[in-house]
């Protein structure tokens, strides 16, 4: 009855933290399991076994056990898939991938496979691994994520009117409700994230286009200006706090937009 069971997967490392003298636990976001959490017994010493392969959002295949399905995963090994060494070279591209598996990890459960998010998160840090940055890409990965993790915003109709959008030229994004309101409908005041309908279409061909187009779908300033500011609203009323990462990259912008006006 309470045998180990012995599992291997593809996986991205979410998050560790060194545990005892030793030792380190593990959050992943596997192929075949979702979201899963181990301990690696020996990790820190262990060059053989782990080498330095337990960083965030490295790409691995992990070999390991467990009693039930609710315990702990005890991590016996795993080879590198992919280290993405390209990221690791290039500190902005660093703090985005970094955000992109703390969003992961946010807004996903132990054992709950999703097969879309798994497949995201393996295209997106392949594009940031291997192209230019630029800064669409983030804003398309969080409006697509959300999609994907079930809590994509209403950007297709008026939340309260119900009017199909293409009417206006402007929306209101409420992020308390989840979408956009029209001209008619509209809320003033804080909190409220004025939308323009190019940016709209943008977000939505973004939740839509087959992956492999996405780096190539153009943004305007005005719309990645727009996107930044809903997109943040909206994560932030989800998680009820700005993620580590994100104040980080918002930190790096702040003092180079300064220096570059010096
Ligand atoms: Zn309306």
């Amino acid at each position: 009855m309470n045998a180990m069971m012995r599992y291997r997967t593809a996986a991205f490392v979410l998050r560790c933290m060194d545990y005892g003298e030793s030792d380190r636990i593990v959050t992943f976001y596997t192929e075949e399991l979702g979201k899963l959490k181990g301990i690696a017994k020996g990790a820190k010493r262990s060059k053989k076994r782990f080498a330095n392969a337990l960083e965030p959002f490295s790409c691995l295949r992990i070999f390991f056990s467990r009693h039930r399905q609710d315990s702990l995963a005890l991590i016996e090994g795993c080879d590198v898939l992919s280290h993405f060494p390209a990221i690791r070279a290039d500190l902005e591209k660093t703090l985005i991938a970094s955000y992109m598996v703390e969003l992961t990890d946010q807004f996903t459960m132990e054992g709950k496979k999703n097969d879309a998010l798994f497949q995201m998160l393996q295209v997106f840090l392949g594009f940031l691994n291997s192209e230019t940055l630029v800064e669409g890409l983030l804003h398309f990965f969080e409006i697509r994520f959300l999609k994907v993790a079930g809590y994509g915003p209403a950007l297709d109709r008026c939340i309260v009117c119900k009017t199909p959008v293409g009417g206006e030229s402007r929306y209101m994004f409420v992020p308390q409700e989840g979408g956009i309101r029209c001209g008619s409908c509209c809320m003033t005041g804080n909190g409220v994230f004025p939308l323009s309908l190019g940016t709209i279409r943008t977000l939505t061909l973004g939740q839509e286009l087959e992956l492999a187009q996405l780096k190539r779908l153009p943004l305007s300033e005005q719309t990645i200006a727009e996107s930044r500011a809903a997109l943040t609203a909206f994560i932030r009323h989800l998680t009820g706090k700005d993620l580590k990462s994100w104040q980080v990259i918002q930190q790096i912008r702040r003092i180079e937009s300064q220096r570059s006006n010096v």
